[in-house]
């Protein structure tokens, strides 16, 4: 590695993810610089970080030339996006305008500038209902929601910059990321939060309610089953990705799983063993846009990136995770 550290934009670093991988890239010798409106980024867990952070709009030219120019970065790791299923479906302009329109003006504003690296946060949701478990990075794409439709517009993107000119590009299709990261340092914090793993733990710690969605579903225990893969794993695989960009990739595409699945009631009952509580729930209705099962075919990043998962074993991702919440949430 040369003396100056290789600078690294995070679009998004103060997000779940983004701000992991910034602390993955500050102990692999970069200088991340966070990029982030804070729109739905937390300001204080980018502060922890200890970062530098530039806050803008993405869509502004003006403010992503400043900023590029001021920096100099080999490469752009862009986590900004929104991220709900239903309120991509009842707010479309807003998801393509955000997660299309604002990645197309980066991604402009990059080749006017010269800065030819890119990784990408694209999803499991590109592949829609999946025909076959668990799923290849191959399997057709046919997203079922705007938000999975805007991220796979962007992949599509991507591949016609690197043919037209010489983006190198990783796109990354994560499939549940939790957890927490392992000092309890920073971790999970959306507004409003949807996700299962924050919401169950906190009906067990504040007695909010919980509602499993739908539990007619063809799988063992009729809840839905996802691929879990902690936050500190998907942060290494950005930086492997990254470094085998600088090797020379070209450009990758690789899914983001440990390849094993799990399903709500496992997940409940595994919280209430790391915790010792009892996650008082209700059976609901299913949630619209949830596919029953969807695991990750992991071999790909495996034999490409050498990357494995390390910390996301259900155990683990549930401990890191409630130690975060309790400081989050101020128990004790
Ligand atoms: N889920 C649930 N109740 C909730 C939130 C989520 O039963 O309050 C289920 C959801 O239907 C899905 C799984 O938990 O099967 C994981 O959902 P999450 O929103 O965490 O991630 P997603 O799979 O939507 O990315």
């Amino acid at each position: 590695m040369s003396e100056k550290s290789p600078c690294i934009l995070i679009a998004g670093g103060a997000g779940y993810i983004g701000s992991h991988a910034v602390l993955d890239l500050k102990s692999s010798g970069y200088q991340p610089v966070i990029v982030d409106n804070f729109s739905r980024g937390n300001k204080d867990i980018a502060e922890l970080t200890g970062a530098e952070c530039e806050e803008g709009e993405l869509s502004d030219c003006a403010f992503l030339k400043k900023v590029i120019k001021k920096y100099n970065p080999d490469a752009v790791m862009h986590f900004a996006a929104w991220t709900y299923v239903g309120e991509s479906v009842s707010q479309p302009e807003r998801y393509y305008n955000n997660n299309v329109v604002a990645t197309l003006n980066l991604l402009s504003t990059m080749r006017e500038l010269g800065v030819g690296k890119f990784i990408f946060s694209s999803t499991a949701a590109t592949y829609g209902l999946p025909e076959a478990i668990p799923i290849p990075e191959d399997a057709v794409q046919a997203p079922i929601n705007p938000y999975g439709s805007s991220k796979l517009m962007v992949e599509r993107i991507l591949s016609d910059f690197n043919a037209a000119y010489g983006l190198q590009y990783t796109i990354f299709r994560y499939f549940n990321a939790a957890g927490a990261s392992s000092n309890a340092l920073i971790g999970e914090r959306h507004d409003p939060e949807t996700h299962l793993i924050p919401l169950a733990l906190s009906a067990a710690a504040k007695g909010t309610p919980f509602k499993v969605f739908g539990t007619d579903y063809p799988t063992q225990d009729g809840t839905c089953i996802r691929d879990y893969v902690h936050v500190d794993d998907i942060a290494r695989a950005h930086v492997l990705g990254l470094q085998r960009l600088e090797a020379g990739e070209e450009k990758g595409i690789y899914n983001i799983g440990t390849g094993s699945g799990y399903s709500v009631l496992e997940v409940i009952n595994t919280i209430e063993k790391v915790t010792g509580l009892k996650v008082p729930y209700e059976v609901a209705d299913r949630r619209a846009g949830d596919p029953p099962e969807l695991i990750a075919k992991a071999e790909r990043i495996s034999k490409d990136l050498k990357w494995h998962a390390r910390h996301s074993g259900l155990e683990e991702i549930i401990s890191t995770a409630w130690a975060w919440h309790r400081k989050d949430w101020d128990l004790t």
